[in-house]
Formats: C-alpha cells, sequence, structure tokens
C-alpha cells in the first residue's frame, strides 16, 4: 500500500470519486461557494475604497470623506466577517458529512469481507484507514477545497483589477510568479514524496506496536521488550529523521516563496514610488495596487502550498478507495433460497475441494461428509490436517473451490448470508470477548433476548455461578479481549453466548490444553447441554469427546481417511490408534484421570 506519488491526473481521480458524496449536501455546499465568491469580492474592494480614502484625504483634503469611508470599512469588513462565519460553518458541516459517510461505508464494507481478507492485511492498516485517511480527506474538503477556491478567485480578481489599474507596474509585479511557481511545483512535489514515506513507515511501527500490546505475554515471556523497542526506536527516529526532511522542504518552499513575493512588492514599491514623484500615480493607487500585490502573493503562496495538501489527501483518499473497491470476496446470493422450515440440521460436504489461495496447495480434497440431524462428529486428525478449514467452509468463512456444502439439502452458496450464520453456531477454541459487560457480551449474537433467557442461558452454560459472584453481576465489566476472566470462565461465556443465539447446527473448536479438572467438568458439562438435540460437528481434542461422539472422522491430508466409533477405529486405523495415543493419553496424564478410565474407554 505504499503511494509513490502517482501521476497527477490518476490520483485527482480519487478526490473527484468524492463529488457524488458531495451531492447529497448539494445545497449547503452552493451556499459555501457563493459566500466565498461574496467574501472574495468584498477583500478585492477594499484596496479601491482605501484608494478612495487616501487620495481624498491626501490630495482633496476632504476630513468628512475620510471619516465616511473609515465608517464603510469598519461595516464592509463586519459583513465579510459574518459571511466567512457562515461560509466557514458551511464547509465543516458538508466536509464533516461526507467524511462521516465514507468512514461507515467503509466499516460496513470491511466488516463484510471474509476472515481470509483480514488474515492477509494488517489490520494498524485497516484502522488507519479509517482513522488518518479518512481526516486527510476532510481537512482537504475543510479547509483545502474552499481555500482553493477563494485564492483562485482572489488571484484572477487581484490580476485583472491591477491589469486595469496600472498595466506597467504589472507587468513588474508578474516577475515574481515565475519563480514562485517553479519552487512551489518542485519543492512540492518532494514534501509529498517524503510525506508519504513517513505515512507509511509510521503505519507499519504503528501496526507493529498494536500486535506488540495484543501479544504482550509472549514478548514479555521471551523477553524481547527490548528488541521490540529498539526496532520501534528505529522506525520513529527513521520517521522523525524523514520528518525533518520534510520540515528542510518546506522551509526552503516558504522561505523561496516569501522571499519572491516580498520582492516583488519591493519592486512595485520602488517603481510605484517613482512614478508617483514624477505625479503620475496618486498615492492612494500606489496603495491600491501595492495590497493587490500582496492579495496576489498571498494567494501564489498560498496555492503552492496547496499542492502538497492536494496530492496528500489524494493519496489518502486513494487507499480508502482502493479499500472500498476490493470486491466482496463472498458475493451474497442475488435471489436467496429460504431455508425449508423447520430447519432439522443436516449437513452434507459434497465433494468439497478447497485451497486458500491459486498458487497454494489443497487443503481439502473429496471431502464427501454427512452429519444426519443431531448427529454429533468429531473431526480427529494430525495438526495442518484440514480440520479448522473444513468447519469453516459450512457457515461460509470460505467457499469451496469445487463441490458443495448443502444444508439442508441446500447449497450454502444459495442462503442469504444472515440465514446460514444464524442457523451455525460457533464456539471457537480461545473465545475472544469485547470491552464491554457481561451481559453486551452474553447477548452480542441475540441483543433482543429477555432476562429470563440470559439468566437461563448463563445457567445452562455454567457461567452464573461466577457471574453472579461479579460485584456488579451481569453489569460487570469486563477488559478488552475478556482478560479480567480465566480461561474456563471465557469458554463458559462463549458457549451461553451461543446457547442463546440457540442454532440448529454447532461448530466446536475445543480447546486443547486442558483446564484444571474442576473447570474442565463444567465447560464439558455446559457444552454437552449445548450439543443437546444439535446437529454438532467438534474438532475434538477431549478423549471424553470423542467417546461421546456419534462418529469419528479421521482427517489426513486433507481427506477423510477413517470414518467410524472410537473401538473399531483404535482397531481399523493405525493413523488413528497412533494420534489417540500421542494426543489424549498425555492429556489424560495431565488431567488425572485414570489410566483404568481409558482402557475401559478403549474397550467399549
Ligand atoms: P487443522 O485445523 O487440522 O490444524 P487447518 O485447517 O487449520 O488444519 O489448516 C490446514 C492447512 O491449511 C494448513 O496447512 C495450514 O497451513 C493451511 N491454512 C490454514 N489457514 C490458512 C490461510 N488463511 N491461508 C493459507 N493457508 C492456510
Amino acid at each position: 500500500m505504499t503511494d509513490t506519488g502517482s501521476p497527477r491526473e490518476k490520483s485527482y481521480r480519487f478526490l473527484l470519486r468524492l463529488r457524488p458524496r458531495v451531492q447529497p449536501y448539494r445545497s449547503s455546499f452552493l451556499w459555501a461557494a457563493l459566500l466565498i465568491v461574496v467574501g472574495t469580492v468584498i477583500g478585492l474592494a477594499f484596496p479601491l475604497v482605501v484608494r478612495e480614502l487616501l487620495d481624498a484625504a491626501f490630495l482633496a483634503g476632504d476630513r468628512g470623506m475620510l471619516d465616511r469611508i473609515a465608517l464603510f470599512l469598519i461595516a464592509l469588513f463586519l459583513f465579510q466577517a459574518v459571511v466567512n462565519l457562515g461560509q466557514s460553518y458551511l464547509t465543516a458541516s458538508v466536509a464533516e458529512r461526507v467524511v462521516a459517510d465514507l468512514r461507515k461505508d467503509l466499516f460496513r464494507h470491511l466488516m463484510s469481507q471474509p476472515p481470509g481478507f483480514f488474515a492477509r492485511k494488517r489490520v494498524g492498516e485497516l484502522s488507519s484507514r479509517l482513522a488518518s485517511d479518512a481526516g486527510l480527506v476532510q481537512g482537504i474538503l475543510r479547509f483545502g477545497v474552499p481555500e482553493l477556491v477563494r485564492q483562485g478567485l482572489f488571484l484572477v480578481g487581484a490580476l485583472i483589477l491591477v491589469t486595469i489599474t496600472h498595466p506597467r507596474l504589472t507587468l513588474v509585479t508578474m516577475i515574481a510568479i515565475p519563480p514562485t511557481v517553479l519552487a512551489g511545483w518542485l519543492l512540492g512535489r518532494r514534501v509529498r514524496r517524503i510525506s508519504t514515506g513517513i505515512q507509511d513507515r509510521l503505519a507499519g511501527a504503528v501496526s507493529r506496536a498494536e500486535q506488540v500490546f495484543t501479544q504482550i505475554t509472549t514478548v514479555q515471556s521471551f523477553t524481547r521488550e527490548r528488541w521490540e523497542a529498539e526496532r520501534f526506536r528505529q522506525e520513529v527516529d527513521a520517521t522523525r529523521d524523514e520528518g525533518l526532511r520534510r520540515a528542510v522542504a518546506r522551509a526552503l518552499l516558504t522561505g523561496t516563496v516569501t522571499f519572491t513575493a516580498f520582492g516583488a512588492i519591493v519592486l512595485v514599491l520602488w517603481e510605484g514610488g517613482r512614478l508617483v514623484l514624477e505625479g503620475a500615480l496618486t498615492p492612494g493607487t500606489l496603495v491600491a495596487f501595492l495590497l493587490y500585490a500582496v492579495t496576489i502573493a498571498g494567494a501564489v503562496t498560498s496555492l503552492a502550498g496547496f499542492w502538497g495538501n492536494l496530492q496528500e489527501a489524494s493519496g489518502a483518499a486513494r487507499r480508502i478507495f482502493d479499500l472500498l473497491d476490493e470486491e466482496l470476496e463472498l458475493a451474497e446470493p442475488r435471489d436467496p433460497t429460504p431455508l425449508p422450515r423447520p430447519v432439522t440440521g443436516r449437513v452434507e460436504y459434497r465433494g468439497v475441494r478447497f485451497r486458500y489461495g491459486e498458487e497454494l496447495p489443497d487443503v481439502l480434497r473429496e471431502i464427501d461428509l454427512v452429519l444426519e440431524p443431531g448427529e454429533t462428529v468429531a473431526l480427529v486428525g494430525a495438526s495442518g490436517a484440514g480440520k479448522s478449514t473444513l468447519a469453516a467452509l459450512l457457515p461460509r468463512f470460505y467457499d469451496v473451490r469445487e463441490g458443495a456444502v448443502l444444508l439442508d439439502g441446500v447449497d450454502v452458496r444459495e442462503l442469504a448470508l444472515a440465514e446460514l450464520r444464524s442457523t451455525v453456531g460457533l464456539v471457537p477454541q480461545e473465545p475472544m470477548l469485547f470491552a464491554g459487560t457481561v451481559r453486551e457480551n452474553l447477548l452480542y449474537g441475540q441483543p433482543e433476548a429477555g432476562v429470563e433467557a440470559l439468566e437461563e442461558a448463563s445457567r445452562q452454560a455454567h457461567a452464573h455461578e461466577f457471574i453472579s459472584r461479579f460485584p456488579k453481576g451481569f453489569e460487570q465489566e469486563i477488559g478488552e479481549r475478556g482478560v479480567t476472566l480465566s480461561a474456563g470462565q471465557r469458554q463458559r461465556m462463549a458457549i451461553a453466548r451461543v446457547m442463546l443465539k440457540s442454532p440448529a447446527i454447532l461448530i466446536l473448536d475445543e480447546a486443547s490444553s486442558a483446564l484444571d479438572a474442576e473447570s474442565e467438568r463444567l465447560v464439558q458439562d455446559a457444552l454437552e447441554r449445548l450439543m443437546e438435540g444439535r446437529t454438532t460437528l467438534v474438532i475434538a481434542h477431549r478423549l471424553s469427546t470423542i467417546l461421546r461422539a456419534d462418529r469419528i472422522l479421521v482427517l489426513d491430508q486433507g481427506e477423510i481417511v477413517a470414518d467410524g466409533i472410537h473401538r473399531d477405529l483404535l482397531k481399523e486405523s493405525e493413523l488413528y490408534a497412533r494420534l489417540y495415543h500421542r494426543q489424549f493419553e498425555q492429556a489424560l496424564a495431565s488431567s488425572g484421570v485414570r489410566s483404568s478410565d481409558v482402557a475401559a474407554a478403549g474397550k467399549r
């Protein structure tokens, strides 16, 4: 996502794409434009009034005229202040609303992307699109565009007026324009290049910092704090150095532009002063002329500065539109098939083949599988065998490459995503909770559920015990990512959350690390209640689970190599026997189950 200063036609296109987004606020926009024009006209009239004032005072010696003109000027500026106030409010309101819309659209679009999309992107980058890039676009709409119009009008208006007033002096003024524009263009380009570099670098550093914060235990357990700090330091120092380079370029830009502008003013003063001495020019006209020259210089300066801002904002707009343009990777069916009611929860994988990317190997091959309603099927296999992938195809986190996944006989791709996902409940291995209260977290999938349902679900999930011990009960705030809860409590919360949603089908990714015996028992019990009457696909890590399962599927390198119950598989499948001994006996040893139980189970 590096903006390497694309050609300007290309990058302006992205700012122009804001046009339809301004459309709904057209009337505010047009009023603001009108007020800008009025404000500019007043600004342009000012030197002419000053000329009258000075000439009246000095040439005609008319004291009354002087007073009247001074009063008129005060009234004029008061009016201009009101005009500017209104214009400033109107442009702000358009900019705020357009950017708020843009942020909302972007967030909505991003949220509809499947998990694979987020696996490929850096989360820090996405957040900076929402925050700082949108902020840059807002800045250009709020200040940049009005300033461009105002200064453009000032420049054209003042140039016309000075030309009318005194063509010769105008020529003198013009001398300053080419060097100013050249400096603005060259240095402005440099400023912009550096700015983009700084933003990319900073985004990288911030994204790393975010990763460090979320994985702080990993960092600290490996005592990599110093190394991370060093890495961060390097990035920040590099940003600082770039920032200093940008400051030099900006200072050069401002310096050059200011010098040429004031140089021009001195030239005018010198040449004009001569003309006044010769009697060819009134002092009032000279002052008016100078005021115009200052206006022109100011306009040129701010237009030159505007260049850099414009480029910066175009880059930001481009990054936002790039994300908005990314097609949704999972298309909602245009004309979704409704699920036949009542939902029975029959799941079928028919000749499914899947890989994560075109150039990546197949992760699943020829998967044929039926889960009858209410059946519990345990998936076992070595790590990387494709268990999670197989499960992820059901709620359509990814789409199959070949074959189909069917729910009650309907291809999941033909179902409305919302309907599909309300039918499938997910208890992940390491449930994450949001910062907020216990209640908010439990109601996450079912916000309209009543108090009774909430309490019943938490009771069923053995969550009620610990929730009622919280000082504030259901209103207890839990830290971001649920850090104030133990692993077992988080799992019970996750179970209660799915219990409330009451899906016909359940995907269970068992935690691979055992909890302490008591916690384990509570979680197991909660899970059993949850699984009751639901079709369940469980990625099994616990012996009790595979013993209870109606069927066990052994997955090896993306293929189902055995299918049966524990006792048979132990005899028939060498892979299963091996996995079983390695994985479950170890787990048993640590969870304190007597080995005679295992032996008994093995004989079952
Ligand atoms: P399991 O759950 O059995 O441990 P997974 O389904 O997680 O296995 O992974 C199966 C294979 O797919 C692994 O080789 C893994 O590296 C690969 N894989 C998993 N997720 C992704 C992904 N998002 N992008 C690319 N490859 C992936």
